[in-house]
């Protein structure tokens, strides 16, 4: 048996050896979910210049000495608008993002003036209420980004605040890399498609669904080759069909020892492959290799990576979080280190740990601990949908309530 990090260490020594080269320029608008082939530096301080936080008053600190004085107010501003600079003695109305205008270093807000008005239609005098600080309410130039600072850096996801910051820093275009391409299939005589009749013997194909979200989630474009049967001439074929255009091919079932499994001899027929037994609890069974590519062209260009999970539900989602989701990142040039666990207490016990590495299906609490789902067999779906994510529960390791066990979120595993 394999532990999953030396499962870990020897695909990614192959994965990082193919990142997609491939980079193209996108739109920040459609630039979701990619990740970045070269970092994003900014021209430009953010803000820009020195601005209010407030509605209110921009003055200068030293003209409020003690509260009361009443100031004539010079000049209204707001955002968008650049004044002049102040004149000592007075105050300028500003509004929330409005440019603080020269010689200003304080701004008060309203709630702590009164307005005079000006029966004429002038803009009045403020009563000011408050001493204010030097420097109180302003933002100031560059205090979010700095000129010439790298804002994403090469390899970064592109979450929606990650093309907001990009937004800020004024970059229209984005350099992506290529999604990575991938070519699912399910093995498995027994599967039919939702849609469907239920004929004895069937189940419905659910690891389709739950596969190829996964990779969507991840970024990926799918070339969905369905269900295929098991046998080995048709999985071969299948195989060398998925190998065309794909950089990884990613198949569910077919990878134990029994007679109907034919993915590890088709694959070995059609390219190369190492079939683990991962001490991992749910997963176990996982081939890792790769399918020649008919007609290609340079070395790099010549295979499509291979990956075949285990054919039980709950088995396959996890190993893909686990061991599919960082050889996605790698090919994509992304960091690859699984996310940090969080510590939290154990609401449950667990006085019978398996030999091997467990991930059990949990969900946070609102007390701020952990429940498991009561059955954690890997055939039950259900326990992925309830939970939030896995505890990471070292082998042989019993768990009494309020211990502290590592919890790993669904989404982190991801790589958001
Ligand atoms: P296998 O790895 O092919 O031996 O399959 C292990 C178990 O997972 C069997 O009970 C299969 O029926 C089930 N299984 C395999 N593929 C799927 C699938 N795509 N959807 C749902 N269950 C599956
Ligand atoms: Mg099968």
């Amino acid at each position: 048996m394999l532990s999953l990090d030396e499962v870990l260490t020897r695909t990614l020594a192959v994965a990082r050896d193919r990142v997609i080269a491939e980079v193209e320029k996108v739109d920040t608008f459609d630039a979701l979910g990619r990740v970045l082939a070269r970092g994003v530096v900014s021209a430009l301080d953010v803000p820009p210049a020195d601005n209010t936080s407030m509605d209110g008053y921009a003055l200068r600190a030293a003209d409020v000495g003690a509260a009361g004085p009443v100031l004539p107010v010079s000049q209204r501003l707001p955002a968008g608008v650049v004044g002049l600079p102040l004149q000592p003695g007075s105050a300028v109305r500003i509004f929330t993002g409005a440019q603080l205008p020269a010689g200003a270093d304080a701004v008060v807000m309203q709630e702590q003036c009164q307005a005079l008005p000006d029966a004429g239609g002038g803009l009045g005098a403020v009563r000011v209420d408050v001493v204010p600080e030097p420097g109180q309410w302003i933002r100031r130039r560059g205090e979010d980004v700095q000129l010439g600072a790298e804002v994403l850096a090469a390899g970064a996801r592109l979450t929606p605040q990650a093309l907001g910051l990009a937004a800020s820093v004024g970059a229209s275009r984005l350099t992506v890399r290529r999604r990575p391409r991938v070519a699912l299939f399910s093995t498995g005589d027994e599967l039919v498609m939702p849609g469907e009749s239920l004929k004895p013997g069937a189940i419905y194909n659910s690891n389709r669904f739950t596969l190829r979200g996964l990779l969507q989630a991840a970024g990926c474009s799918v070339d969905d080759l369905g269900i295929v049967p098991d046998n080995l001439a048709a999985t071969r074929d299948a195989l060398r069909r998925a190998a065309l255009h794909s950089d990884l091919i990613l198949t569910s079932g077919g990878v134990s020892v029994g007679e109907e499994d034919h993915i590890k001899p088709a694959v070995k027929a059609e390219g190369w492959l190492e079939a683990w037994q991962v001490a991992m609890k749910p997963g176990k069974p996982l081939v890792f290799g790769a399918v020649r590519r008919e007609g290609s062209q340079g070395e790099n260009d010549s295979e499509a990576l291979f990956m075949g999970l285990p054919g039980n539900p709950v088995s396959s989602f996890v190993t893909f979080l686990l061991a599919v989701a960082p050889v996605l990142r790698a090919i994509q040039g992304c960091p690859t280190a699984m996310p940090t666990a969080l510590p939290l207490r154990a609401d449950f016990d667990w006085p019978r740990p398996d030999k091997r590495r467990e991930f059990l299906r949990a969900r946070v609490n609102a007390g701020g601990g952990l429940e498991l789902f009561p059955n954690q067999s890997s055939g039950v779906l259900t326990s992925a949908v309830w939970a939030d994510g896995l505890i990471d529960l070292p082998a042989l390791q019993p768990v009494q309530r309020g211990d502290t066990v590592q919890f790993l979120h669904f989404g982190d595993l991801l790589g958001r």
